[in-house]
């Protein structure tokens, strides 16, 4: 089956394959940086993470940009509280992104980019849309008028002919019972950060700046536009809107919207007590494998329910397929191999692949995968998994990580052992043991230990994990 995804545009399933056939321009709508990412925040991150490493293994290349809006009314105000300037204020909240997106294993996109590197771009796009007709301004503010493009409101599926002419709105996100002209270029208030410009002084709206990188870095149509479901509206149909006006050229051909993420059953809020930021789960010592894959584990277009109970699960689902992989790696299994199995392999890698290959649909294809380990321990137990089938089940396993990423540990910071010690002090034991030195076997036993190493013995010798 071809690769294929729900498009909101159409709201439809639709094959995909990106327009030169080879490389996939993709935008996603990046962070505010005013605050720490919530989970909910990093659930799409995660998604566009999983797109990203689908769209390679189906044998195309990324050309992926994501804006960091580092100028916005949140980060205006913060700022101002703590008497810091912009770039003060959004630096240690970029920074503390880029950091909880790499403990997620996300991987970077091929161009991050910054509003306020890129406000000429933008008061150049705002020029273009006076020229053609397409704004109004009022008291030093440059607005978009929504009456002066027939199509507004085709990617929320918005009948919005009936809003008033000349009714604005000033803030970034608004519902869309408002639906307005929306601000391009704000005036700025008493004390309020600006740039001088030939629009005069002011700073850009939060839609204009992606409107104006994406297609920069990008062209006038992208193969892919993403963003969280809170993105269609306003957000994304004021993109389409401006865009669309200054090339006279389809935006973006597929919008890919992630769903919201819920903590048990409930909205997250910091008002509700359920607010969680990466680093409140790593400090309640949770590790990033088993947040990446809570995150992942529900296809990208249904609520994700956020539970506890479900981040242990995930934390055992995780130690069920490393303890699978070191069986393939270590244990010893009799000459030959075993063509059902062989065919059972195959099944598995064909049912994960369709089920990516239907819309991102992780949650099948990691079924997919826990079926065929429950099916393969069942037949090493019984002798029947033969040595000839180990390299297929490896690869099998590899190809799932190369899009979950989960089966490498994250090196703990405080244990301090790296796999070389480890394997040095495990050698030390053996020799002790073999000279009957038992107190310093166990003495070593007891330093692996206490570094989160755990010890297995088997016929076949000692294997290891961290716990
Ligand atoms: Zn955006």
């Amino acid at each position: 089956m071809a690769l294929r995804f729900y498009n909101t545009l159409t709201q439809s399933v639709e094959e995909f394959a990106p327009a030169d056939g080879k490389t996939v321009r993709m935008y996603t709508c990046g962070p505010t940086v005013y605050n720490y990412a919530h989970i909910g925040n990093l659930r799409t991150f995660t998604f566009e993470d999983v797109l990203r490493r689908w769209l390679r293994a189906r044998g195309y290349q990324l050309n992926h940009v994501m804006n960091i809006t580092d100028v916005e009314d949140k980060i205006i105000r913060k700022a101002a509280e703590q008497h810091k300037s912009i770039q003060e204020y959004t630096e240690q909240y970029t920074r503390a992104f880029l950091e909880d997106t790499a403990t997620l294993r996300l991987e970077r996109p091929e161009r991050l980019v910054k509003a306020t590197e890129h406000i000429d771009d933008m008061v150049r796009a705002v020029q273009e849309l006076e020229a053609k007709g397409f704004t109004y301004t009022t008291d030093g503010s440059v607005y978009y008028s929504i009456q002066k493009f027939p199509e507004y409101g085709k990617l929320s599926h918005n009948d919005f002919s009936g809003v008033r002419a000349g009714a604005r709105v000033d803030v970034d996100e608004y519902e869309k019972a408002d639906a307005r002209d929306f601000v391009l270029w704000k005036a700025p208030k008493e004390n309020e950060p600006f740039w001088d410009t030939p629009i005069g002084p002011g700073r850009p709206g939060w839609h204009i700046e992606c409107s104006v990188m994406a297609m920069k870095y990008l062209g006038a149509t992208l193969d892919i536009h993403c963003g969280g479901v809170d993105l269609i509206f306003p957000h994304h149909e004021n993109e389409i809107a401006q865009s669309e006006a200054i090339t006279g050229k389809p935006f973006a051909r597929f919008w890919l919207h992630s769903e919201f993420l819920n903590i048990d059953s409930q909205k997250m809020a910091k008002s509700a007590g359920n607010f969680y930021t990466l680093r409140d789960l790593l400090a309640m010592g949770h590790t990033p494998e088993a947040v990446r894959y809570v995150l992942l584990s529900v296809p990208y277009r249904k609520k994700l329910n956020f539970t506890f109970d479900g981040l242990q699960a995930a934390a055992t689902a995780i130690d069920r397929l490393r303890n699978f992989k070191l069986r393939l790696e270590t244990e010893k299994f009799a000459d030959g191999s075993n063509e059902q199995i062989s065919a059972r392999t195959q099944t598995a890698l064909r049912q994960f692949e369709d089920s990516l290959d239907d819309d991102l649909n992780t949650a099948e294809a990691l079924g997919a995968i826990f079926e065929y380990v429950r099916d393969v321990n069942t037949a090493m137990d019984s002798g029947e998994f033969r040595r000839g089938n180990v390299e297929a089940a490896l690869d099998l396993l590899q190809r799932f990580d190369c899009i979950a990423d989960v089966l490498r540990p994250t090196q703990k910071q405080e244990s301090g052992l790296a796999d070389d010690d480890v394997e040095a002090l495990i050698a030390q034991r053996q020799q002790a043991k073999k000279a009957r030195n038992f107190p310093r076997a166990d003495e070593v036993r007891k330093q692996l230990q206490d570094a989160g190493i755990i010890l297995e013995d088997t016929k076949e010798g000692t294997r290891w994990k961290r716990k």
